[in-house]
Formats: structure tokens, C-alpha cells, sequence
């Protein structure tokens, strides 16, 4: 860590300023790129700090190391997406483990459980995790892991994660974060008893759009090491540039997402009242089921949520080809606001039935508010709805 990281510094501060004017070489202010697959051994038998880029780099080192601050774990691996990053930790898995996963988890998520479940290399349980009875009995069976992922894709649904860490370490389970939708400016899982928290760095942390990546951030400094030694092992790891771009996206976390959940609460009050609108799914609404844990685990409410629109499939379709100021497209978590269908997009791969298990509806569309101005994202969300309300 440098200097500026090991005084206390507030979040804001670490984000905007870790590896800030570090550069011993020439005293650059923005840290270089370091785009090398291997270094230079210093003489016979004596590597410098890093020897080969598949085990170390500098731009990813700093990346981990802001990472680490913000989250306060003891280590980071930043690996070439957020998939790659939860591989990691099932990768660490042995055959007879049984991981305990959401039933609403994003997609993608439930896609490689159950591929590494098939595959022989643990066991995979799916449960409501907002359902203690469920959760209780489910715990009952010793899993080796628990994976949270709150607020959930794309239902929104909270979790409260240090009452799932007392119940799970009672059975001797290891708990992992996916703090993706919020970000450390938001939560901070660790400090609530979680033994990792997993990023798709693709989303809010970098918050352009223009990279793929994850991390694995680790409360204990034996496990950050174990990780470390096992992203060499099995070639996880992310590129350099990509790195340099997510850190450069971090400068702004903190702002960012000020402006993107101020920015969120409008939108989803205007759909609340909107009559073409049945459901809105967004934890700063104080009729969230989810409002209260989210008010006091979380440092914000975040910029994303998910609205139910009447009239079934063919409003959905009037709704997104009229709908003006939201990109349809998957992901999240960039400077613009996308318009998102799970059923036919981001979940499409989980099946009609684990999708209706999970709530999740043919009528259900998910929203992640960027950085335009306010009034704009309503106008351009009224635009859709307009069409809809006129037919009814
Ligand atoms: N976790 C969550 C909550 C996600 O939404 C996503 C992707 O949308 C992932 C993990 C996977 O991340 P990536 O696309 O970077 O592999």
C-alpha cells in the first residue's frame, strides 16, 4: 500500500488518490501502464517484485490494492471478469461441498453453479435466501459455502447479510459477497461478517462500459494469498490495461453513484405512479419489502431497479421500441442508462421455470440509471409508457 492508503484516509480519498503520483521513474501523476508479459530477472537466480505477467503486474496490483481499501480486506485477485471471479472461489471447492446460492441470482451466476455442479466439482443448492425458514433448514445441510448476492438480479431483493453470516458460520460455511449492484461506496460486506466479496469489476467500479472484468476481495490475508496463488494457477487473471482503465474508472465511484441513485429514486417514483406500471422494484421505496435491512446495511439505495408494465409481452415490446434516453442492452453500472429484458436477455439462459421459481416475469424490466440529467430519463421513459396508456 502506499502512504497516502495506510493513513486512515476516508473511501472518497482512497479511491481518487491510491497510486497517485508513485511513479519513481519519472514522477508521472497518473500511474503507467505497464503492458509487459515478463520482467527482466535482476541476476542468476534472483527475480525482481514480479517475474511473469500471468502471476504478477503492477496495474493489477494497484487495482487489488484500491479494491482492498475500499472493501477493508486483507487482499484482492483481479481476474478478466466477474465470472472468472466466482469460478475462482468454486474452483477452490472439493467434489462433496455444497454451495448455497440465491434463487434469484444473476443468470450467469446459476448458469456456472450448476455447469460445475454437473461437472462433478461440487454441489449446488438454490434457496430463497430472503426466507429464514428456507435459509434455516437449507443451512442444515452444512453447505461449504454461501453466496449472497443483494440486492439480487434483477428482482432487487434484500437480503440482511450479517443475519445469514451468524446462521452460516454456526455450520462452519464461508460466505461470499457478489456486492456488484452497489459497490464498497455502498456496502460493505466484509465488515458485516462475510469472508469474500466478489465484483464484476465490468459494472459500477469501472462505470464506462468499456472493459470486462472482476475481483475477489478477501477478508483473511491467508485466503488472499491462497487466491492469489490459485488465480497463477488456473490463468484468471486480468489484463493490464484493463486494470489502468478500472482504476481510472474508480476515481469517481463515489460521485458517480451520488448522481446515479439520486438520479434512480426520481425514476422510480415517477413509475410508481405511472398506471401502465404494475410493480416497481427498487429498495428506496419505502413499500420495498426489502426498505428497512437496505436503509440500515447499505450507505445508499443504488442506481438500479426492475418495474412490471401491464399488458404482458406486447407492452413490453411497444414499451422498448418507443422508449427514448435507455440503450436496450445487458450489463450495468456505466455512466448511461440501459433498458434491459431478463426473461429474453440477462436470464434467459436459466429457463422458464427456475425464472418463474425466482419471480422473475415475461413482464419484468430491469433499469440501471446512469449520469443524464434526471428530467431527461423521465421524459425519455414517458415516451414508452405514453404508447402503453394510449392502447389501454
Ligand atoms: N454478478 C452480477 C451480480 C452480475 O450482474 C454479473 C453480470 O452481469 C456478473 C456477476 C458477471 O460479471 P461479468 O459479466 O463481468 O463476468
Amino acid at each position: 500500500m502506499t502512504d497516502r492508503a495506510k493513513i486512515s484516509l476516508r473511501p472518497e480519498t482512497l479511491a481518487a488518490s491510491i497510486g497517485v503520483a508513485a511513479d519513481t521513474a519519472f514522477g508521472a501523476v497518473a500511474p503507467p501502464l505497464y503492458l509487459t508479459s515478463t520482467y527482466e530477472f535482476a541476476r542468476y537466480d534472483q527475480a525482481r517484485q514480479y517475474d511473469y505477467g500471468r502471476a504478477g503486474n503492477p496495474n493489477r496490483d494497484l487495482l487489488a490494492e484500491a479494491l482492498t481499501a475500499l472493501e477493508g480486506g486483507a487482499g484482492a485477485v483481479i481476474t478478466s471478469s466477474g465470472m472468472a471471479a466466482l469460478d475462482l472461489l468454486i474452483g477452490r471447492l472439493r467434489p462433496n461441498d455444497l454451495v448455497l446460492a440465491p434463487h434469484d441470482c444473476y443468470g450467469g451466476t446459476m448458469r456456472l453453479l450448476k455447469a460445475r455442479a454437473w461437472q462433478g466439482h461440487c454441489s449446488v443448492r438454490f434457496v430463497d435466501q430472503s426466507n429464514e425458514t428456507e435459509i434455516s433448514e437449507a443451512l442444515d445441510d452444512a453447505p461449504a459455502l454461501v453466496l449472497i448476492e443483494t440486492p439480487s438480479n434483477p428482482l432487487m431483493r434484500i437480503v440482511d447479510i450479517a443475519a445469514i453470516v451468524t446462521k452460516a458460520k454456526e455450520v462452519g460455511a464461508a460466505i461470499a459477497v457478489d456486492n456488484t449492484f452497489l459497490s464498497p461506496a455502498l456496502q460493505q460486506p466484509l465488515a458485516l461478517g462475510a469472508d469474500y466479496v466478489v465484483h464484476s469489476t465490468t459494472k459500477y467500479l469501472n462505470g464506462h462500459s468499456d472493459v470486462i472484468g472482476g475481483a475477489v476481495v478477501a477478508a483473511d490475508p491467508g485466503e488472499a494469498q491462497e487466491l492469489r496463488h490459485w488465480a497463477n494457477v488456473v490463468g484468471t487473471a486480468g489484463a493490464p490495461f484493463d486494470s489502468w482503465l478500472t482504476l481510472r474508472g474508480l476515481r469517481t465511484l463515489f460521485p458517480r453513484l451520488q448522481t446515479q441513485q439520486a438520479n434512480a429514486m426520481a425514476v422510480a417514483t415517477y413509475l410508481a405512479e405511472h398506471p401502465a406500471v404494475t410493480a416497481v422494484h427498487y429498495p428506496g421505496l419505502s413499500s420495498h419489502l426489502g426498505h428497512a435491512i437496505a436503509a440500515r446495511q447499505q450507505r445508499g439505495f443504488g442506481a438500479m431497479m426492475s418495474f412490471e408494465l401491464t399488458g404482458g409481452v406486447e407492452a413490453v415490446r411497444r414499451f422498448i421500441a418507443n422508449v427514448q434516453c435507455f440503450t436496450l442492452a445487458e450489463s450495468l453500472g456505466g455512466v448511461e442508462s440501459l433498458v434491459a429484458h431478463p426473461a429474453t436477455m440477462t436470464h434467459a439462459d436459466m429457463g422458464a421455470d427456475a425464472r418463474s421459481i425466482a419471480g422473475i416475469n415475461d413482464s419484468l424490466l430491469r433499469l440501471s440509471i446512469g449520469l443524464e440529467a434526471e428530467a431527461d430519463l423521465i421524459s425519455g421513459l414517458e415516451h414508452g409508457l405514453a404508447t402503453l396508456s394510449n392502447a389501454t
